[in-house]
């Protein structure tokens, strides 16, 4: 490759993201898979990510509707899950006409589903915070919104939470955040959806009718204690090196003099 000044390169390797979606999904025989590839496939390009997966992935998920849209507009014809939900009824509106699966976190998104017609309505996950705190109606509310809005539901909806603490392996916060989505699953006939990469990798307790696979889609978080799993980086970047340099035992390099050369170092790679 020929760059003017700067010839540094993102090489993304898409036969690395199909064996690392394989063998994260084979951890979970009875979930199906949604491949998460927001925030441009976590830097790796989401056209290209989610092409490769097209065979592959029973669905995939972003962050906002724009990214969803984007990938519409490329073809890729797969259900695509809004994990922040919709901002407004006309996205709400949008997102059946394009199917999109909207996560509802908030009772004003049910109002929203409720002005549409009942055969327009987009098909949604409903979120519960079980620990995170960061999105999801709480314990002590869902029980009676799951009630008030029960004739929303339809077949396939699902319960959804996300875990704090997947790759704390020994962390029993995510047994209880396990145990309270399930118990709520249960109790209202839902399906589940918990484990994240780590969830899949570490907590099979977790696994639920659907797992979101992000992060080990691109070979990242192999687990410590899997040997089995055999992730492949799926990014390689590559930088020429500008130039190398001698230094003396005790001289610094850099800002602040923060790294010291214990050692003489004849020749250290500079960037
Ligand atoms: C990003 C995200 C995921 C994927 O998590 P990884 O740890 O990257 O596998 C799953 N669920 C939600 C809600 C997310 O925001």
């Amino acid at each position: 490759m020929n760059v003017l000044g700067r010839p540094t390169y993102a090489e993304i390797n898409v036969s690395a993201v199909i064996d690392n979606f394989r063998q994260m999904s084979a951890l979970a025989g009875n979930s199906k898979t949604l491949a998460v590839i927001k925030a441009d496939a976590y830097g790796h390009g989401a056209i290209a990510i989610a092409q490769a997966l097209s065979d592959e992935a029973e669905g995939f998920a972003v962050a906002f509707i724009d990214e969803a849209i984007h990938l519409r507009e490329h073809g890729i014809l797969q259900p695509i899950l809004l994990l922040e939900g919709v901002l407004n009824e006309a996205e709400m509106a949008l997102a059946f006409e394009l199917d999109f699966w909207v996560m509802l976190h908030r009772s004003e998104h049910f109002e929203w589903l409720r002005f549409l017609a009942p055969s327009q309505r987009p098909k949604v996950w409903i979120k519960v915070d079980t620990g995170m705190h960061r999105l999801g109606f709480g314990l002590a509310e869902i029980n009676s919104v799951l009630r008030e809005f029960a004739d929303l539901l339809i077949y396939g909806s699902v319960l959804c939470s996300h875990l704090a603490c997947a790759d704390e392996q020994h962390n029993v916060f995510n047994i209880q955040q396990t145990q309270k989505l399930e118990a709520l699953a249960v109790s209202h006939g839902l399906v589940f959806s918990l484990a994240n990469s780590a969830g899949i990798s570490q907590w099979p307790m977790s696994h639920g009718s659907w797992n979101r696979l992000g992060i080990a889609l691109y070979g990242c978080a192999q687990p410590a204690n899997n040997t089995q799993l055999k992730l492949k980086p799926v990014m390689t970047l590559t930088a020429p090196i500008i130039a190398l340099r001698s230094l003396q035992k005790g001289e610094s390099v850099g800002y602040g003099q923060s790294w010291v050369a214990q050692r003489k170092r004849p020749l250290l790679r500079w960037p």
